[in-house]
C-alpha cells in the first residue's frame, strides 16, 4: 500500500486535516499505565487547555469517537424523547443533525435555508415563535458542506430569549474560528479531533455549560458510554470512565501545545487571514463561492464548479499534476463543488500553491469551457 503518496501531498481537505510532525511523534510514545500518575497529569493538562481554547471555565470532556458522536451525547444527556427542538439546516451537516434528532425520538422543527446561505437570527426567531414548547436549538456553527459560518452568538441569544438550550456543532470551527463558550452562553459545544485540532480522527470533544446539568438531571434517555456525569466525575481525577484512547490523547496533548504557543487570538487571526486570502484567489480566478460572501467561512472555502465541469475530474487532475488534494462537495452537490480546507496546520503558502494549482488545472485543454 502506497501511503507515501500522501506524505508530500498538499492535503487540503476540510477534515481530516494534516498532522503536524510533533503530533505524529507524540503518537509514537509508549503505552503507559492508563490509571497511573502520568496519565492523570496529562489528562488534567489536556482538559485545562481545552477549556482555555473554548474560552470557558466550565467543563470540557473527551470521549473516543468521531464528531457525530457529539450529536448523540448532547441529545441523550440534555433532552427527553418527545421533546421539541429547532434545528438550523443550511447544508449537509445540519441535515444530519436533524436526522439524528429525529432518530432519537425528538420532534424536529427546522429553520431551513438553501445551501450556501446562512441561518439568520430573525429566521430562527420566526420559527421559535411557532414552537413555544421548544427545549433546545441545535445549531451548526460552521456548515462544512457549503463553507458557511452561521452567526452563532446572535442565534444563541435568540434561543436564550425563548428559554431553549443551545446545542452547537462546532466540529469545523472549534480551534479555528472565534468561539466563546462562556461569553456567548452556549450550553453544549461539540467538536472532533480531525478538524482544526490537527489530530487524527478518533476523539469527540464536548464543552458543557452550567445549564446542561439541570437538563441532565431531568433527562430520561438511557445511556452508559456517553454519560456526561460519569465522565465529569472521572475527569475530576484526571481519568475517563473506560480505558482512555492513550495515543489519541498524546496527539491532542502535542496539538494543544502548538495551539497554546501560537495563542488563541493569533490562531483565530491566522484563520481569518487564510479565509480572506482564499476568497481573494477565488475572485481572481473568476470563480464563484458556494457561500454567501457575507457568511463565508474562514476554516474552509467552497467553490462552485463551473457549469459542464466535474469536481471529481478537477480533483484527480490536481493530484496527478500538482500534488494538491482538494475535496469535492457533499450530498447533492458532490460533483458541483470544490472545497479547500484551511483549518489547523496550514499557512498561506499552502493556499498559494493550492490556488495556483487550481488555476493551472482549469487552464488545461480538457477543462476549457469558457
Ligand atoms: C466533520 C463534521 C462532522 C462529523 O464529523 P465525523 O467526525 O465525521 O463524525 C459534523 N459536523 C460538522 C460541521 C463537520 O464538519
Amino acid at each position: 500500500m502506497d501511503f507515501d503518496q500522501f506524505e508530500h501531498l498538499n492535503f487540503r481537505l476540510p477534515g481530516p486535516t494534516p498532522l503536524p510532525p510533533s503530533v505524529r511523534a507524540a503518537m509514537d510514545r509508549p503505552a503507559i499505565h492508563h490509571r497511573g500518575p502520568l496519565l492523570k497529569s496529562t489528562m488534567r493538562s489536556i482538559l485545562a487547555r481545552l477549556k482555555e481554547i473554548h474560552r470557558t471555565e466550565q467543563d470540557v470532556l473527551v470521549w473516543p469517537g468521531s464528531g457525530s458522536a457529539g450529536w448523540e451525547i448532547a441529545i441523550t444527556n440534555l433532552l427527553c424523547p418527545g421533546d421539541h427542538v429547532v434545528v438550523t439546516v443550511c447544508g449537509d451537516f445540519g441535515e444530519r443533525f436533524a436526522t439524528v434528532a429525529g432518530k432519537l425520538g425528538l420532534v424536529v422543527h427546522r429553520v431551513e435555508k438553501p445551501w450556501g446561505e446562512a441561518v439568520l437570527p430573525s429566521e430562527l426567531r420566526g420559527v421559535l415563535e411557532c414552537v413555544p414548547e421548544c427545549q433546545a436549538v441545535l445549531i451548526t456553527h460552521n456548515e462544512t458542506s457549503t463553507g458557511v459560518t452561521n452567526p452563532l452568538p446572535e442565534l444563541a441569544a435568540v434561543a436564550r430569549d425563548f428559554g431553549a438550550l443551545t446545542i452547537v456543532d462546532a466540529v469545523s470551527s472549534a480551534g479555528a474560528l472565534p468561539l466563546e463558550v462562556d461569553a456567548w452562553d452556549l450550553d453544549f459545544v461539540i467538536s472532533g479531533s480531525q478538524k482544526a485540532w490537527m489530530c487524527p480522527p478518533g476523539l469527540v470533544i464536548c464543552a458543557i455549560g452550567k445549564r446542561a446539568w439541570p437538563a441532565y438531571d431531568a433527562s430520561t434517555y438511557p445511556r452508559f458510554f456517553w454519560d456526561i456525569a460519569s465522565a465529569r466525575k472521572s475527569a475530576a481525577e484526571g481519568m475517563t470512565p473506560t480505558t482512555p484512547p492513550l495515543q489519541m490523547l498524546f496527539a491532542l496533548d502535542a496539538a494543544l501545545d502548538l495551539m497554546i504557543d501560537e495563542g488563541i487570538d493569533a490562531l483565530w487571526a491566522r484563520h481569518r487571514a487564510l479565509g480572506e486570502y482564499a476568497r481573494g484567489r477565488v475572485r481572481d480566478l473568476e470563480l464563484d463561492l458556494l457561500a454567501d460572501a457575507a457568511y463565508a467561512s474562514d476554516s474552509l472555502t467552497a467553490i462552485r464548479v463551473p457549469d459542464g465541469l466535474s469536481a471529481r475530474a478537477i480533483i484527480d487532475a490536481m493530484v496527478a499534476n500538482y500534488r494538491v488534494m482538494l475535496q469535492a462537495g457533499q450530498g447533492a452537490m458532490t460533483d458541483q463543488a470544490l472545497r479547500v480546507g484551511h483549518m489547523g496546520w496550514v499557512i498561506e503558502d499552502d493556499l498559494v500553491e493550492a490556488f495556483d494549482a487550481l488555476g493551472a488545472t482549469l487552464e488545461r485543454p480538457e477543462f476549457q469551457f469558457r
